[in-house]
């Protein structure tokens, strides 16, 4: 079943960027499944807003107009910005001209440093937008870590040895452009009610979205399939608690699924959540971590134990960031179920060979016999 479920989303649905037509096809096979499981699934819906490759530019305005293909870095800052294209090296600190970059478009290479440090580096000195050149063939899709302070595009590296001819040959002045789009997204949710007597709501989660152009098999089509098979699984297990199933959508812009969730949620709803449990990219490899909450945390490695299966709870494991953060911001007791090898996530190589069934296998028993255990999750009730 969950192989099945992973061939699905990265074979046959293949890429599904948040936001996209694709990403809302993979969202309508959730709930397929989870309707041929008994359980009536929704889509609660949301709209994000993503910078547009298509509508930004960099366009030299002298000594020739001409028209460069440009990939805005995610978390760029948006407008039009004019000025003076300025060559600043890798914007290493000795890099920028003496006289600063006031007013300026900075002109520099990848490589190095982080783009968060360049960009930083540039706007201190006073540029106003900043163009990076690859350091191979093509172009690429850079993210900053923090909100820039000024419009940033990549550029191929083909395109940057041009511009750089020109430059060397005289001034040339330009016009970056970073647009944004607004699209919808949406997350999908299913429910196993615990009766009148259930203690709260534990939420299963996990992301279908991926970056563009991904196949996204171990991240996340596998803790999605975990998400569907504890769905089938659990169907007919009573529980001492509501399970509330979730399928976040446009994670992978910032979370932006489970922070719409939980702010859809009345106070006394969020107070309601005892535990969140979640998957994203647990498949590749041959080991399963869990982070999070220590008591959960603590007893995941014992169940493991009993179980035969080998568990790492180290905090030092890749991923701390996904849907569980924006629960434990909140205070709630959350635990992500990741495994070790993060090394083609959000590349081309995230493919269905690459994923290891035994532990998504693993996964589920661990999180089944979390569930049954009751303990600890008895005592998060309020
Ligand atoms: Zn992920």
């Amino acid at each position: 079943m969950a192989l099945g479920v992973v061939a699905h989303l990265s074979q046959e649905l293949g890429p599904r960027a948040s936001g996209t037509e694709q990403e809302r096809k993979a969202a309508q096979y959730l709930v397929s499944q989870l309707e041929q499981f008994g359980y009536s699934a929704w889509l609660q819906e949301f709209t994000v807003t993503t910078l547009s490759p298509s509508t930004s530019s960099l366009t030299l305005e002298s000594p020739d107009a001409l028209s460069v293909g440009v990939a805005p870095l995610s978390r760029s800052s948006t407008g039009e910005v004019k000025g003076r294209l300025v060559p600043a090296g890798l914007a290493r600190p000795d890099e920028l001209p003496a006289e600063g970059l006031a007013g300026n478009i900075a002109l520099v290479e990848r490589g190095l440093i982080t783009f968060q440090e360049k960009v930083n580096r540039l706007a201190e000195a006073g540029a106003v937008g900043a163009v990076i050149y690859n350091n191979a063939p093509g172009n690429f899709r850079g993210t900053l870590r923090e909100a820039g302070a000024i419009p940033v595009v990549s550029i191929s590296q083909e395109d940057g040895a041009r511009i750089q001819e020109l430059v060397a040959a005289g001034t040339v002045e330009a016009v970056l452009t970073v647009n944004q789009e607004v699209h919808p997204s949406q997350n999908v949710i299913a429910e196993k009610p615990g009766g009148p007597d259930a203690i709260g709501v534990v939420v299963l989660g996990a992301h279908y979205d991926t970056v563009p152009d991904v196949p996204g098999a171990n991240d996340n089509a596998s803790g999605t399939a975990v998400l569907l098979t504890l769905a089938e699984q659990l169907q007919n297990q009573p529980l001492p608690f509501t399970v509330r199933f979730i399928g976040f959508g446009s994670e992978e812009l910032g979370l932006r699924g489970s922070r719409h969730y939980l702010d859809s949620l009345s106070e006394q709803q969020r107070r309601d959540i005892i535990a969140m449990l979640n998957f994203d990219s647990l498949g590749s490899g041959e080991s399963l971590g869990v982070l999070g909450d220590s008591e959960l945390v603590g007893r995941l490695v014992e169940i493991g134990k009993e179980k035969g299966i080998e568990v790492r709870s180290s905090s030092a494991l890749r991923g701390g960031s996904s849907d569980h953060a924006s629960f434990q911001r909140l205070g709630i007791p959350a635990v992500m179920f990741v495994s070790r090898d993060s090394s083609r996530i959000h590349t081309s190589d995230d493919t269905l060979e690459h994923v290891n069934a035994r532990l998504l296998g693993d996964a589920v028993r661990l999180a089944l016999g979390l569930l049954e255990s009751g303990e600890p999750l008895a005592g998060k009730s309020p």
